[in-house]
């Protein structure tokens, strides 16, 4: 059987690594996403952020398993926005290595206030290593 024939309206773009760290500064929430380490897939969830310099801060749950897997490893961390109606978007994707860090050495993450209930005293440093993003322009 043939595919059937898709119309693709936008066209992709590359946005440059400044533009990236300007979107980076725009949003609350981004999806960070690291590895278990048990065979399992990664895992991907959303979480509140700021921007701390070139880098990433966010504010967990002590006792959470996200705090536990990110105590010191590997993480990716991805924000994007898009227009159903004109099928535009785009999409940043920061992957760096993320690390507990003392909340006191870091006064920005005063300023984050997580969305989500409970005790969020613990403080991750996401350093980005590579940032790059795409743009869906439309047609
Ligand atoms: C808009 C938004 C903003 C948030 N901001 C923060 C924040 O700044 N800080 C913070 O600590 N938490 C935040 N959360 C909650 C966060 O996404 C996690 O649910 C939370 O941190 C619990 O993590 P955990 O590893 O302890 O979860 P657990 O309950 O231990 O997770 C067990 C399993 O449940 C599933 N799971 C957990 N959370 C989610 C989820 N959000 N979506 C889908 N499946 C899930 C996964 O399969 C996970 O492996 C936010 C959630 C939303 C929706």
């Amino acid at each position: 059987m043939t595919e059937p024939e898709r119309w693709f309206p936008s066209h992709i773009k590359e946005i440059p690594e400044e533009d990236c760290r300007e979107l980076l500064a725009t949003q609350e929430v981004g999806r960070v996403a690291y590895s278990v380490g048990d065979g399992r897939a990664p895992v991907v969830v959303p979480v509140n952020y700021t921007m701390e310099g070139d880098a990433l801060l966010l504010r967990l749950g002590p006792n959470s398993n996200i705090a536990h897997h990110l105590q010191s490893t590997p993480a990716s961390f991805e924000i994007d926005d898009y227009e159903t109606y004109n099928q535009s978007g785009w999409s940043v994707l920061a992957r760096g290595h993320a690390r507990w860090v003392e909340a006191a050495d870091h006064p920005a993450a005063e300023r984050l206030l997580p969305w989500a209930e409970g005790k969020r005293t613990l403080v991750v440093l996401l350093e980005i290593q590579e940032l790059t993003g795409r743009r869906l322009l439309s047609a």
